[in-house]
């Protein structure tokens, strides 16, 4: 069976960063930073890496991966989107050192067949399935509730690491849309990570009769849909009054940390987790933000469904504490019965 180590990710908000053993290989999955400002995983030992698989551009999958040349410079395995979207946070690789990945399907791997399947979660954004030694499958980040994203299901797979960042919240998103819409008031501004779920907000609000603003990186993420609906890409460009759907690249000179120092004062909405220390932190201990919850990542009946559909004798939970989620873990416990386990 293929060794899995967790150098950073498993037991709480933390960001990506495991590395797999298969086949004779030694696969680095995902390289991210935060959601702590700082937060970066201790690589301290790793040894050599053969290749890097980023499953999707967000900072906690890919904000580290400045480390590349102290890791030997392996070829790194990504979508083109994945790639095309790492300068819009700061972050760059050699166009040598990049190896494209189809959005679905079979792939390779270095020298290994793989299958990948969209994840639900970002645009982009991939689950990797390796048939070696049982098989192993990374899910990332993913999710079943996206109207835009959709999600590949896997294939079965011995070890599955899948991702426990809301525990045992089973709510489903339906019901969060219209709370989210309820809460929001003239002058208001709805800070979303890129290539995720703006697209699906501003298609939610729109149906409710909201008509939100988006930001030029929205605009895009929505191709083509709702072409009625107004860009702004600086504070200047915004009426007093507008709902604003923006990108939140977390760089200092972004759209989003412009409007939290425009003087005409808009609050914000978060939907997103907040992290201590975070300018998302700051707004609410300023009182200028509040938080409403929007599915970005599975509810406890996904997660069972993803034991059931992969048979997996280890589920690794990763993104968040199983201690964390008692009523999932006795559900799973239901699930497996025979001789699984998580671990
Ligand atoms: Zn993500």
């Amino acid at each position: 069976m293929a060794i899995l180590t967790a150098f950073s990710g498993l037991g709480g908000k933390a960001p990506a960063a495991f590395l797999l053993e298969i086949a004779g290989r030694r696969l680095l999955l995902d390289l991210g930073e935060g959601p702590r400002p700082g937060q970066r995983p201790d690589l301290e030992g790793i040894g050599p890496i053969d290749a890097i698989f980023l499953s999707h551009a967000h900072i906690d999958h890919v904000g580290a991966i400045d480390l590349w040349p102290g890791l030997g410079r392996p070829p790194v395995f990504a979508t083109r989107a994945t790639f095309d979207a790492l300068p819009l946070l700061g972050l760059h690789l050699p166009p040598q050192a990049c190896h494209d990945l189809p959005a679905r399907g079979p792939a390779r791997l270095l020298d290994l067949p793989v299958t990948v399947g969209r994840d639900g979660h970002a645009l982009g954004g991939l689950w990797l399935h390796l048939p070696q030694e049982g098989g192993a499958l990374y899910m990332g980040d993913w999710s079943r509730e996206s109207e835009i994203l959709p999600l590949d299901p896997p294939p079965p797979a011995d070890l599955v690491i899948t991702d426990l960042s809301y525990g045992d919240r089973d709510q489903p998103l339906a019901e969060q849309v219209q709370a989210l819409a309820d809460s929001i008031t003239p002058s208001t501004v709805l800070p979303v990570p890129i290539l995720g779920r703006g697209a699906d907000m501003a298609r939610h609000l729109s149906a409710l009769g909201l008509s939100p603003v988006v930001c030029p990186q929205i605009r895009v993420e929505m191709q083509g849909a709702l072409p009625a609906l107004r860009v702004i890409a600086t504070p200047s460009e915004a009426r007093d009054g507008d709902v604003i759907i923006v990108a939140d690249t977390e760089r200092p000179g972004d759209l989003m940390s412009c409007l939290i120092a425009d003087a005409r004062g808009w609050r914000f909405v978060l939907t997103g987790h907040v992290a201590p220390g975070s300018a998302a932190a700051g707004l609410i201990a300023d009182g200028r933000a509040t938080r409403r919850n929007w599915n970005v990542h599975p509810r406890a009946r996904d997660q069972i469904w993803l034991a059931g559909i992969t048979r997996a004798r280890h589920l690794v939970p990763a993104f968040g504490a199983l201690d964390d989620a008692p009523d999932l873990a006795q559900a799973l416990a239901g699930v497996w019965g025979t001789g699984r386990e998580n671990s």
